[in-house]
């Protein structure tokens, strides 16, 4: 791993160890929502969705980013994208940066960045038979004519194990793990270097769960995918994430290889989340921590330390002074003033 960056900015940021293989970094992202009030429909107060997100995925790798509903996961996936429109920061996509791209420019970054969403079922039009919808990126991108277009599809629909005989049927013919194999054929036929899963498994079943994470590693594999994975399930970004990113309240809270992390949870937050992950092995017992309330609202989120209203360890500090986002052993980073001292 090239270090492109001096060991003194090594401290700022997870972002100061930039690799020359890194095909997505991206910066102090901030995605705020506005707040409307009044006759005059003024902006009145800011939704901190994400606020200050930055993380790096180099080729071929998956960063896991995970945490409870409404922790801005899925926005900062969505932001990067540009499925929405950052407030602040940068995206850097191969050297382009995508914040800033022109229409034209962003239309061939949407090739190579493609989304897979969590409810396949809503992602796809029900009077579309399948194959049609497969094929969308390359109608929208005039790749192919129309018998090259059907060739592409039914070599898809292999590919992610769905037989290409199906293209003519609907989507409620499908099972819940069949749709999402068409989500996943729907942003391959693009041949995309980077895809975005957004809770692709959590509307499954558990048996199906296992079958799409193993489908997407057998397909990062064959054809060198980069993900950015995102869950609310500790145990399936274990499953399939090299580096994993927890997320609290639209910040980082730690970010860490996935063995590192498993091993040596340095965050409270982190900590609880795995104590809730059941252990296959009955004659073992792990302590859960239970968290206290609700995430807090990201309108009004808490000062200092945003965890600190839940946090079983917060002292005087916490409830003031916001904690540095600090690598605290190597490539592990974790914003909390008592990481890893209990
Ligand atoms: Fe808990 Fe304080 Fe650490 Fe925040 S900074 S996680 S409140 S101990």
């Amino acid at each position: 791993m090239t270090q492109i960056y001096s060991t003194s900015e090594a401290s700022q940021s997870p972002n100061s160890a930039r690799r020359n293989d890194d095909l997505l970094v991206v910066e102090d992202l901030k995605k705020y929502f506005p707040v409307k009030g009044g006759i005059l429909r003024r902006t009145v107060a800011q939704v901190k969705a994400v606020d200050g997100v930055s993380f790096t995925i180099k080729r071929g790798e998956t960063l896991g980013l995970v945490g409870e509903s409404g922790c801005g996961k899925s926005t900062t996936g969505r932001t990067v994208l540009r499925l929405l429109n950052a407030t602040e920061g940068k995206v850097n996509f191969e050297g382009k940066d995508v914040l800033k791209a022109s229409n034209r420019e962003m239309k061939a970054l949407r090739r190579d960045m493609q989304i897979v969403f969590q409810d396949p079922y809503a992602s796809l039009d029900p009077r579309i038979i399948v194959g049609e919808s497969i094929a969308e990126g390359l109608k929208i991108h005039g790749i192919g004519n129309a018998s090259e277009q059907r060739d592409r599809v039914r070599e898809v629909m292999l590919k992610v194990g769905l037989r290409p005989e199906l293209t003519r049927r609907f989507p409620h013919e499908f099972s819940g793990g069949q749709r999402q194999r068409i989500g996943i054929a729907r942003a391959l036929i693009m041949e995309p270097k980077l895809i975005v899963c957004d809770e692709p498994v959590s509307a499954l079943d558990v048996s199906i769960q296992s079958q799409v994470l193993n489908l997407l590693k057998q397909l990062q594999r064959e054809l060198g995918l980069t993900y950015l994975f995102i869950a609310h399930n500790l145990s399936v970004v274990e499953h399939i994430s090299d580096r994993v990113g927890v997320m609290y309240l639209g910040k980082m809270a730690e970010l860490a290889t996935r063995d590192e992390l498993f091993r040596n949870p340095m965050h409270p937050y982190t900590k609880a989340l795995m104590s809730a992950i059941p252990i296959p092995d009955p004659t073992v017992r792990r302590e859960r921590i239970i968290l206290q309330g609700d995430v807090p609202s990201p309108l009004n989120p808490p000062s200092g330390c945003r965890f600190h209203p839940r946090c079983w360890l917060a002292k005087e500090i916490c409830k003031e002074v916001d904690p540095p986002f600090e690598e605290k052993v190597p490539a592990h980073w974790v914003a909390c003033h008592f990481a890893g001292e209990f």
